[in-house]
C-alpha cells in the first residue's frame, strides 16, 4: 500500500508546488451556506455546477476516503501586460481545454496513484478553496480568494487542485479560517468596482466582474459599464491591491512564452471584428466559459472596454463593428463607447447611426450624443 510520503514524493518530482491531505467528509458548512443563500448561488445549479451535490465526496467517488489537495501557482512566470489589463491572470494560461500544460502533470500524478491501486476522481463542483484549507495549504482572504501557506510567497496566485480517492491517509493540519493581517483595512473589499465583495470573506457573486463578463444576461446596465472597467473576461482588481499579494506579484519572472505566443489573437480590436471560425479556433479553447452562441457578450465586452480605455484610436474599430454587427446588445455598447471616447469623428457616426438606428439602440445612440 502506497504511503504518504510516497505520495508527497511524486507531487514533488512532478513540480507541483504544494500537497496536502484531508479527510473524505461531507463539507457540511459549505452545504449550508449554499442552501441559505440560493438567490446568489441558484445560478450555479440551473448551469450545471451542482455545488451542492460537490459538497459530499461520496458523490463524486462512491467509497471516498480522503481527498489529495495538489498546488499549483498560475503566476510563476510573467504576463504580457496588455493581456493582464483585460483578462483575469488564471485564465491566460487555463489549459481545461487544450490539456498541453497543467493537465499532464495531473494526468501522470493520477496514473502514479492507479498503478499503485488507487482508484482517483478530479471533481469541479467539490469546495475547492475550503478543502485546500482543510488539507492545510492555506488560509482564506476577505476577497474569498484562497492564500498558500507555503508557496508562491503565500500569495492568491494558486490553483487547489482536488482528487478524491479511495485509500485512507492521515490528514494534514487543517488552516481553515481567514489570514488577513490586522492593519489592512479591507482594501479589497474598498477596491471592488461592483461592491460584489460584503466584507468578512463573503461575496454576492451575481454582482462580480468575473461572473457578469461570461454569464451577465444581456446589455450590460448603465451603472455597471463603468465599473467593470477594462476587463474583458475575468477580474483581479481585488488580487491586485492585496497586500498579502505584494511580494509574489513584485518579483521579477521569466515571461511565459505560451502566453505570449497567442497574445496577439486577444487583441481587442481582432475580437470586436472575430468571426465564429475565429473565436473557435483561436478563443474558445483558451476563455470556453461562452459557446460559439455567446460571441456577442464577448464583443459587448470588448466594446466596454475599449470606451473605458477613453482612447480615440479605438473609435475606427468600433465604427466598423457597428455596422458589421446587427446584434443590438453589441450595437448599443459600441454607441456608448463612442460616446464615453468623444471627440468630432465618435460624434458624426452616432448622428449616421442615430438615422437608421431604432429601439434600445436609438435610445443608447441618443444618450451618448446627449453625453456628449
Ligand atoms: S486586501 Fe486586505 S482584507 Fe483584503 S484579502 Fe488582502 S489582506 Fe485581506
Ligand atoms: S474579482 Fe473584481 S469584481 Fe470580483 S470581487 Fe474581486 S474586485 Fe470585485
Amino acid at each position: 500500500m502506497l504511503k504518504k510520503q510516497e505520495i508527497i514524493t511524486e507531487a514533488r518530482k512532478l513540480q507541483f508546488a504544494d500537497i496536502g491531505f484531508t479527510t473524505a467528509e461531507p463539507f457540511v458548512s459549505q452545504k449550508e451556506y449554499l442552501l441559505d443563500h440560493m438567490q446568489e448561488y441558484g445560478w450555479t445549479q440551473k448551469a450545471g455546477f451542482s455545488l451542492v451535490e460537490g459538497t459530499d465526496p461520496q458523490n463524486i467517488l462512491p467509497g471516498a476516503k480522503s481527498i489529495i489537495v495538489l498546488l499549483e501557482s498560475y503566476f510563476a512566470e510573467a504576463f504580457p501586460p496588455q493581456l493582464e489589463r483585460n483578462f483575469g491572470r488564471c485564465y491566460l494560461d487555463d489549459d481545461r481545454v487544450t490539456k498541453d500544460g497543467m493537465a499532464l502533470k495531473v494526468k501522470a500524478f493520477r496514473q502514479f496513484l492507479r498503478d499503485n491501486g488507487i482508484d482517483s476522481k478530479v471533481p469541479f463542483n467539490l469546495p475547492h478553496r475550503m478543502a485546500a484549507a482543510r488539507a492545510g495549504l492555506g488560509t482564506f482572504g476577505k476577497n474569498c480568494f484562497f492564500y498558500a501557506k507555503r508557496v508562491a510567497r503565500a500569495s492568491s496566485l494558486v490553483i487547489p487542485i482536488i482528487l478524491v480517492v479511495d485509500q485512507e491517509f492521515s490528514s494534514d493540519e487543517p488552516t481553515v479560517g481567514i489570514g488577513c493581517p490586522d492593519w489592512c483595512r479591507s482594501a479589497c473589499v474598498a477596491a471592488c468596482p461592483t461592491h460584489a465583495l460584503k466584507g468578512g470573506g463573503k461575496i454576492d457573486p451575481r454582482r462580480c466582474i468575473s461572473y457578469l463578463t461570461y454569464y451577465g444576461e444581456g446589455l450590460t446596465p448603465r451603472e455597471l459599464r463603468e465599473p467593470m472597467g477594462m476587463f474583458v473576461y475575468g477580474c483581479d482588481r481585488c488580487q491586485n491591491v492585496c497586500p498579502r499579494n505584494n511580494p509574489w506579484m513584485s518579483e521579477t519572472k521569466m515571461m511565459n512564452s505560451r502566453v505570449a505566443a497567442k497574445a496577439a489573437d486577444f487583441e481587442l480590436s481582432c475580437l470586436l471584428h472575430m468571426d465564429k471560425p475565429y473565436f473557435q479556433q483561436k478563443i474558445w479553447p483558451h476563455m470556453f466559459y461562452m459557446s460559439a452562441a455567446d460571441i456577442w457578450r464577448w464583443k459587448m465586452n470588448t466594446a466596454r472596454a475599449m470606451g473605458n480605455s477613453l482612447n480615440p484610436a479605438h473609435t475606427a474599430d468600433l465604427v466598423r463593428a457597428f455596422k458589421e454587427n446587427s446584434d443590438e446588445r453589441v450595437q448599443s455598447m459600441i454607441a456608448w463607447a463612442l460616446g464615453r471616447i468623444g471627440g468630432r469623428k465618435a460624434e458624426e457616426a452616432l448622428e449616421q447611426f442615430h438615422q437608421s438606428s431604432t429601439g434600445i439602440v436609438r435610445d443608447e445612440i441618443e444618450q451618448a450624443s446627449a453625453a456628449l
